[in-house]
């Protein structure tokens, strides 16, 4: 069986939605019963998006396996429904390192070793063996950063070489642009279009299709335009315009017949069939738009706010809570650091602290999960949120006055939180923390145990502390529970208040597991809990 390529390729500039595109690409095949997955491509030097900064790259995405991914893998996984490896995201340094260590066994003894072909070579296995290895239809490869960039040549050079030698019938390549139009109104411009489609000529790959992002519907002289001058035919011109959520996506390419030309070029004509999963795709999409008349407003309170695309998957699993409750969810976001009076957060029907690392800001959140315990407000907390929460109960309720975590200040007295034993051997930052899935128990008449209706769940992790032991008992007796556990009673994972309306920390991320149209559970309970 020969597994089908569909490369993306982006142009113009970064930001254009290139994530979108090649998940939505994804998703059309899938609902033509097209076994499909993707990978994506980053070009830094960095190993894996664990060790970057939220706010200027966007959240790190965990994968089921452990993998501290980019944020387009959840993208992926959300149209697809289902769970992408972490070794679809391809770095710079996982090629490079796996080629020096080569070079070092004497594996290529003799030979000078270069980018081509021992780098591009190394790409192109990784690519194959995932599609090999996974008996892929189709596998969709995004290229991240934009064409014309010195750290994605390698990487576009292995993908040319891959059409010239698996032929076009099995590779073809698809290249993102932006079509700008200087007012509402106004010409759509293509100029961009057809200085980055030279671009990516110059280095030998002529596109196939062009999905231009634009305001308005591309213009057919718009698309008549582009093509003559970037080789592609008017049909193969995409109109990428702006949609009321990403997940109307997938239609608006469909309608413009994406579908059957890919199977056409694929010489795989009369594969399209996808009537009866388009019903639930459309059910699942329209639900996804919001409904004015019935808000729920979440206060996100958390360090890295300045950037939405911090906390993506949180955003997500709240709009398909809210999807499910047939409710719209108004999420306003607030620096830990910057809040003066918290009686500001009285306006919120709920509070959401997600995942976070360090110091700064966490008074502010220590502060915040107080203030939604005392007023009765539902609180979710998420890792950092739930180790603040616990921080917050201590020094509140069992008077500890200097309760912390030893992340926050190390020589506290009473450590609440503190380092996992595993951890306290550990030197490097990158790749080194509790990662991905594990299974966790709950306990019977529990919150926990009405939220999921299960003994046992399995969730995503990343963390380097945990709630410490000795303090379980005192919090219990004085009405916190700790309802869930892993790693046979080793480490805290659900804390609860039963005497209020809604308060759960949990130690775990079930953003990554919230899916449109299958929400996570305690996200549910929560805008649920929010919503009353
Ligand atoms: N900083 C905390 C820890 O390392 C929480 C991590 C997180 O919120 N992802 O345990």
């Amino acid at each position: 069986m020969q597994t089908k390529f569909i490369f993306v390729t982006g142009g113009v500039m970064s930001g254009l939605g290139k994530g979108v595109t090649t998940s939505s690409i994804a998703k059309l095949l899938q609902l033509a019963n097209q076994k499909v997955s993707c990978i994506k491509i980053d070009p830094y030097l960095n190993y894996d998006a664990g060790t970057m900064n939220p706010v200027a790259h966007g959240e790190v995405f965990v994968t089921e396996d452990g993998g501290e991914c980019d944020m387009d893998i959840g993208n992926y996984e959300r149209f697809l429904n289902q769970n992408i490896p972490k070794n679809h995201n391809i770095t710079t340094a996982q090629v490079y390192s796996t080629v020096i260590e080569a070079e070092r066994k004497g594996e290529y003894l003799g030979a000078c070793v270069q980018i081509i072909p021992h780098i591009t070579d190394e790409i192109k296995n990784r690519i194959r063996n995932i599609a090999k290895d996974e008996e892929l239809d189709f596998l969709i490869v995004e290229c991240g950063g934009t064409v014309g960039d010195i750290e994605s040549l390698p990487f576009l050079e292995a993908l040319r070489q891959m059409r010239v030698e698996d032929g076009p019938n099995n590779v073809i390549f698809a290249h993102v642009t932006l079509a700008p139009s200087l007012d509402v109104v106004g010409e759509q411009k293509t100029k961009p279009t057809q200085h980055s489609v030279q671009e990516l000529r110059r280095i030998g790959i002529q596109p196939d299709f062009l999905a231009v992002r634009c305001t308005q519907p591309l213009q057919e002289k718009t698309k008549k335009k582009i093509a003559m001058f970037t080789n592609v035919t008017p049909d193969d011109v995409l109109s990428c315009h702006d949609a009321k959520s990403i997940f109307e996506v997938p239609q608006i390419l469909y309608d413009q017949g994406i579908l059957d030309s890919i199977f056409t070029k694929f010489a795989k004509v009369g594969m399209v069939n996808a009537s009866a999963n388009w019903d639930e795709w459309n059910k699942i999409a329209d639900s996804m738009i919001n409904h004015k008349d019935q808000k729920v407003k979440i206060a996100m309170v958390g360090k890295y706010v300045t950037l939405a695309d911090s906390y993506v998957s949180v955003n997500h699993a709240l709009k398909h809570a809210g999807a499910k409750l047939g409710k719209s969810v108004e999420i306003d976001w607030i620096d830990s650091e910057s809040i003066e009076d918290y009686n500001m957060l009285s306006q919120y029907n709920g509070i959401l602290v997600p995942g976070g690392f360090g110091t700064r800001g966490s008074e502010g959140i220590i502060k915040t999960a107080n203030y939604a315990r005392e007023k009765n407000i539902p609180y979710l907390g998420i890792c950092f949120g739930f180790q603040l929460a616990a921080i917050a109960f201590g020094r509140n309720v069992l008077k500890l006055d200097d309760a912390n975590s030893t992340e926050i200040k190390q020589d506290s007295k009473n450590p609440v939180v503190d380092l996992l034993p595993e951890q306290k051997t550990v030197s490097g930052m990158g790749g080194s923390l509790r990662l991905g899935g594990h299974e966790i128990s709950i306990k019977s008449d529990t919150m926990a145990k009405q939220i999921y209706s299960a003994d046992s769940i399995n969730k995503r992790h990343r963390h380097r502390y945990e709630i410490n032991k000795d303090y379980i008992a005192e919090f219990e007796k004085n009405g916190m529970k700790f309802s869930a556990e892993s790693d046979g009673g080793k480490r805290m994972e659900i804390l609860e208040i039963p005497s209020h309306k809604f308060y759960l920390g949990v130690q775990f991320h079930p953003e990554f597991n919230s899916r449109p149209g299958f929400p996570e559970e305690a996200f549910v309970s929560f805008v649920k809990a929010s919503s009353e």
